[in-house]
């Protein structure tokens, strides 16, 4: 439920209905602007329903919210969130661009990617450590070591690092290390994850399920706002469809919906949605004009070895090309590289 306040409601008139809440046995969760203030009411759906807010000093409208989301909501919060990780920015204006290896596989790998990467224009690095694999018999990451080496390469070109949280055991060990801490697509559901990463004070990069709708992904993100954490990134990175030529099918149509219903910043990732090198660059443009607040690219200095994804991987130069025609539609969207 959400409680509007009106324009310049008082302190005192918000925490009335705050301790009000409260004292019946539900959340509050605050969405400040300069003049409007909107209170959402999260509990069990009795106890929320038969709070009778509407005469409360200082209340303007009360509204039931059906949806399962409700913070992530652009009904609770109109503006952008935008999330700020050290140097880089993503939403509200500001175009994230995540690039980097499918997992990371030695020191040189990480160190000469992070360069070639910040050189035409990344904003962050990526690396898998842990990665979730559809074989078991295949390369699973470097765990802890691959941390560490991601670490380095980011802090020696100045590049925060995204990187996969596999296991919730994981979580505070992957925390120590990264930057953001992304959920992939097949964790999207797990739940006990979500609210882990609720109560930590990492942004969460979640990535939309191989098959989940656009209301389990909004529902996802919810268990990480209602805990308390409301840096959030969504990630589309394609579904599975009847196609199969490419690795999954990218979902434009998401992106451009999540934009009106949400407020958190979305991404693209191609390389996932597409498995093709060769579809990673038109991808990423057309992303970015579908509304995306950025991309998220697997790059490799030799894709052809890559221990993993190298077939969606690009090279330096190829990356470089990518962020060529990237940069005038960044503008014509009104978008800045931050
Ligand atoms: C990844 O980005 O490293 C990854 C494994 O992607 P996804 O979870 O989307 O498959
Ligand atoms: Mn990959």
């Amino acid at each position: 439920m959400l409680v509007v306040m009106r324009d310049l409601a008082t302190q005192s008139e918000i925490q009335h209905v705050v301790e009000h809440v409260h004292e019946a046995g539900a959340e509050t969760h605050l969405s400040q602007g300069e003049v409007k203030t909107v209170i959402g009411v999260v509990g069990e759906r009795e106890i929320v329903y038969a709070l009778d807010l509407e005469g409360f000093p200082g209340v303007q409208e009360v509204i039931r919210v059906l949806k399962p989301y409700k913070l992530v909501s652009r009904d609770f919060q109109g503006e952008d969130t935008v999330v700020t990780v050290g140097t880089a920015s993503i939403g509200g204006g500001a175009l994230g661009v995540v690039a980097g290896p499918c997992s990371v596989e030695s020191a040189d790998q990480m160190m000469r990617t992070a360069e070639a990467v910040k050189a035409a224009g990344a904003t962050m690095l990526r690396g898998g450590a842990y990665k979730p694999r559809s074989s078991p018999y295949a390369f699973q990451g470097m765990g802890l070591e691959g941390l560490k080496l991601l670490r380095e390469a980011g802090d020696a070109y100045g590049l925060p690092v995204v990187t996969e949280v596999l296991d919730v055991r994981d979580a505070e060990k992957v925390a120590e290390f990264a930057d953001v801490l992304q959920v992939g697509a097949r964790n999207m559901q797990n739940f006990m994850m979500l609210e882990e990463l609720g109560r930590m004070k990492r942004p969460v990069l979640l990535k939309r399920g191989l098959s989940a709708t656009i209301e389990e992904v909004l529902s996802a993100a919810e268990y990480v706002v209602k805990g308390g954490n409301r840096d959030v990134i969504l990630c589309e990175r394609g579904i599975r469809t009847f196609e199969t030529y490419t690795r999954n099918t990218l979902d434009l149509a998401a992106v451009a919906a999540l934009k009106t219903l949400t407020h958190l910043p979305v991404i693209v990732d191609p390389s996932h949605a597409t498995g093709r090198r060769e579809l990673v660059a038109p991808m990423s443009r057309a992303g970015i004009v579908a509304g995306a607040d950025g991309i998220m690219v697997e790059v490799h200095p030799d894709p052809e070895r890559a221990r993993c994804d190298g077939p969606q991987s690009l090279d330096f130069e190829q990356f470089a090309t990518l962020m060529d025609g990237v940069r005038p539609l960044a503008v014509m969207e009104g978008k800045r590289l931050s």
